[in-house]
């Protein structure tokens, strides 16, 4: 089986000003040490208007945390007023972007067709999307909510080559359990994550399956990361309000202490 690098990824969502940005990154920058980095991939993804602060501070500094978007346009450019596209993020050095968060699912109507653009457009542009899947609380309470996420992953990733989807990451966040402070059970997380795992198998190969990184995402914090990563096919973690706290963000990326 593949070592997978696990990926902590603070989604800082609708939060923090672009000086507040560079506070905040500082604060991570000062907390994480070269072993942390060594053993986990730290990425942050803030609000568009930051990226350019983020990357200044990271480039000039050389720090070794990783940033990406929230969102990506599935147009490159043109008469799309508000958007942002792929080329843009890419000029500002982004490694990753956020395609179908659950918000973006929820308030702006984005369903698997727009995802699946978004994921090929973030592909287009040498960007890994971090592809959000997960399932609302009452298809959980029907017992759908494997085959409710594995239908987003489907449609997430339709035509999508080997050689792309073998990099993608893949976010489980039940819908239930983000922002709530309801977290998955370990055994929650990895029931779902391990069937996104066999999915991948049978779209693509093993090769495939064994290289993909799945995140587990909702309610994620210090005191609880450590059982959920402990779940073999958890290889990361996508955290949402705790990540606001450099602190805290620090203990999780530190979950093996
Ligand atoms: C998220 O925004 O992706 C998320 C998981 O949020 P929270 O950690 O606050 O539940």
């Amino acid at each position: 089986m593949a070592a997978r690098t696990p990926l902590m990824a603070g989604n800082w969502k609708m939060n923090l000003n672009h000086l507040e940005a560079i506070a905040h990154v500082q604060k991570l920058a000062f907390g994480l040490s070269d072993k942390d980095f060594a053993e986990v991939e730290v990425a942050v993804l803030p609000p568009f208007t930051d990226l350019r602060s983020v990357q200044t501070l990271v480039d000039g500094d050389k720090l070794k945390i990783k940033y990406g978007a929230q969102d990506i346009s599935a147009h490159d450019s043109g008469a799309y007023t508000g958007e942002i596209s792929g080329p843009l993020l890419a000029k500002l050095n982004c490694a990753y972007a956020v395609v179908g968060h659950s918000e973006r699912r929820q308030y702006h109507g984005e369903d698997e067709a727009i995802c699946n653009a978004k994921v090929k457009a973030a592909y287009r542009h040498g960007l890994t999307p971090i592809l959000c899947i997960g399932e609302p609380l009452d298809v959980r309470k029907a017992g759908g909510h494997v085959a409710h996420t594995l239908a987003q992953l489907d449609g997430g990733l339709k035509d999508v080559p080997a050689e792309q989807a073998a990099t993608v990451v893949i976010a489980y966040e039940p819908v239930w359990a983000i922002g709530t402070g309801e977290v998955a059970t370990p055994d929650d997380a990895q029931e779902v994550c391990a069937a996104i795992r066999g999915r991948l198998a049978e779209l693509y190969d093993d090769t495939v399956a064994d290289a993909v990184r799945i995140q587990y995402g909702g309610s994620v914090k210090s005191g609880n990361v450590a059982a959920i990563m402990a779940q073999p096919d958890v290889d990361g973690a996508l955290v949402g309000g705790a990540s606001l706290d450099a602190e805290e963000f620090v203990k999780i990326v530190r979950f093996r202490d």
